[in-house]
């Protein structure tokens, strides 16, 4: 009998020591996409700043007008939400469909094609 719970309690560590590597890739993928969502929203800050120094130049600029953009694109996809329109690739290396917003490939890594400012990736 004492050679069962044994086994039972072995088990039960075995899987608790699986389940504790597996909560610790998560965690460490986690970190790693936080941490290139702070890049993302980095460049995205630089871009935008960039832009509104440039735009506060103008003469016929005034934030009503950026206000009346903002809402312009927003509303592009039909929907109020406060986002702007995703259009969507593929990797060319997985073919997994990504958001044209993402400089990497979530699923395999690869690097995708950099596009305009705002899909720019930060340094
Ligand atoms: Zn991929």
């Amino acid at each position: 009998m004492a050679d069962l719970w044994d086994f039972i309690q072995h088990f039960q560590i075995d899987r608790a020591r699986e389940n504790a590597i597996d909560a610790k890739y998560t965690a460490l993928s986690a970190s790693s996409q936080i941490e290139q969502l702070e890049q993302r929203v980095e460049a995205l800050a630089l871009t935008c700043q960039a832009m509104w120094e440039l735009l506060s130049r103008q003469q016929d600029f005034s934030n009503q007008l950026l206000m009346e953009k903002m809402e312009e694109i927003d509303l592009r996809d039909g929907v109020r939400d406060g986002k702007s329109t995703a259009t969507s690739q593929h990797c060319q290396q997985c073919r997994h469909k990504l958001s044209d917003r993402h400089p990497y490939c979530f699923y395999c890594g690869a690097a995708l094609p950099k596009g305009q400012a705002f899909q720019r990736k930060a340094r």
